[in-house]
């Protein structure tokens, strides 16, 4: 059974080789791991194998997750999933890092239901890049007032940007919309210094990600295998 180690192995290369094709240092990019509905098991294998940041969507699956590794200090923890205000508390109690913010509201409930001992909670804005009804996030037009606003919130950091775009086999095309996201980001960090983030890019497209400027890609598939039809 060294098929997790081994993916996360080939993942790294994909991700360094990418990198390396447009000039870019492979450290630049990291690798979050996905581990949504995967088992125990296959996360300690990732860990084995050196892996140490989780992305999870579902709030109760992953506490219960956090919760058996919680003797764990290397691990970092990123929510990923759909954000529902009755359930921001845990996130805001068990998480390092959010992606999915993309209202004022949720903001501010994270920022007030942080834990004062805990150092504050990492936050991607969320763009819906790609202008889909069915999907959450903002346009980039509104990014400029919500960072404003999550710039004040005191247990919050802004780190920088997310999105998920309409699946898309098209090469240039991919790279087309994650280079609009791209210089978004260049534009938020002249304005917010700690800015240091680009979440872009899954299994099917994070070579384009990577060419276009992703700092992080959020990879489940290529490391765990199929979730199947959920
Ligand atoms: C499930 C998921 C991923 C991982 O997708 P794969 O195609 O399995 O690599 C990445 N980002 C988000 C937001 C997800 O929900």
């Amino acid at each position: 059974m060294i098929t997790i180690q081994q993916n996360i192995h080939d993942v790294k290369k994909q991700i360094a080789s990418a990198a390396e094709h447009c000039g870019r240092s492979p450290k630049e990019v990291s690798l979050l791991a996905v581990s949504k509905t995967q088992s125990v098991s296959a996360i300690k294998k990732a860990i084995n194998a050196g892996q140490y940041a989780f992305g999870e969507n579902y709030v109760q699956e992953a506490i219960d997750k956090i919760a058996y590794f919680a003797h764990h200090s290397k691990l970092e923890w990123h929510f990923i999933g759909l954000l529902q205000s009755n359930k921001s508390r845990l996130v805001a109690e068990y998480f390092t890092w959010c992606h999915t913010v993309d209202s004022l509201k949720i903001a501010q409930r994270l920022s007030h239901q942080r834990p004062g001992n805990m150092p504050a909670l990492n936050i991607l804005i969320q763009i819906n890049i790609s202008g889909e009804k069915s999907k959450s996030g903002i346009s980039l037009n509104e990014l400029p007032q919500l960072a404003e606003n999550i710039y004040t919130l005191p247990n919050l950091q802004l780190r920088g940007l997310m999105a998920i775009p309409a699946a898309d086999n098209d090469y240039p095309r991919q790279l087309a919309i994650f280079q609009q996201m791209h210089q978004a980001f260049l534009l938020l960090k002249e304005n917010y210094p700690q800015v240091d983030t680009l979440s872009l890019g899954m299994t099917h497209d994070m070579t384009a990600a990577i060419h276009a400027g992703s700092t992080l890609v959020r990879i489940g598939t290529a490391i765990f295998g199929s979730r199947g039809k959920t």
